[in-house]
């Protein structure tokens, strides 16, 4: 096949009739509130550790909402816990103990 130095970019189109949720149904059972978020985002704007990291629970829960575990697992590998999302979520969900119940679930230690 010619080179042209490009190639194209893998397809990021997501087949939602084949999507593995069990675990995103999981943690539905045990943190009902994720199902609250509405994508605002205030909880990546002031992540502690987002300035230095690719940290970011907005992106995590939409991820986890597609079945996308490895590339939500990628946004919250460097949470802190420190909990400074949960202080700034007009949604009143409980970040630090979601993100925890996430570790829990889809954690394969
Ligand atoms: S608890 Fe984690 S995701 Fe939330 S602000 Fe702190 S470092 Fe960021
Ligand atoms: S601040 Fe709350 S509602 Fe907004 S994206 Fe984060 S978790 Fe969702």
């Amino acid at each position: 096949m010619a080179n042209f130095g490009y190639s194209l970019t893998k397809s990021s189109r997501i087949d939602l009739n084949n999507r593995n949720i069990e675990k995103w149904n999981r943690l539905v059972e045990l943190e009902p509130d994720v199902l609250k978020c509405m994508a605002c985002g205030s909880c990546t704007a002031s992540c502690t550790a987002g300035k230095f990291t690719k940290t970011s629970l907005r992106s995590a829960i939409l991820y986890l909402q597609n079945g996308q575990e490895k590339e939500a697992l990628e946004y919250i590998q460097s949470c802190l816990l420190c909990g400074k999302c949960f202080m700034v979520c007009p949604r009143a969900i409980n970040t630090r103990h979601l993100l925890l119940s996430i570790s829990k679930i889809y954690s394969n230690r």
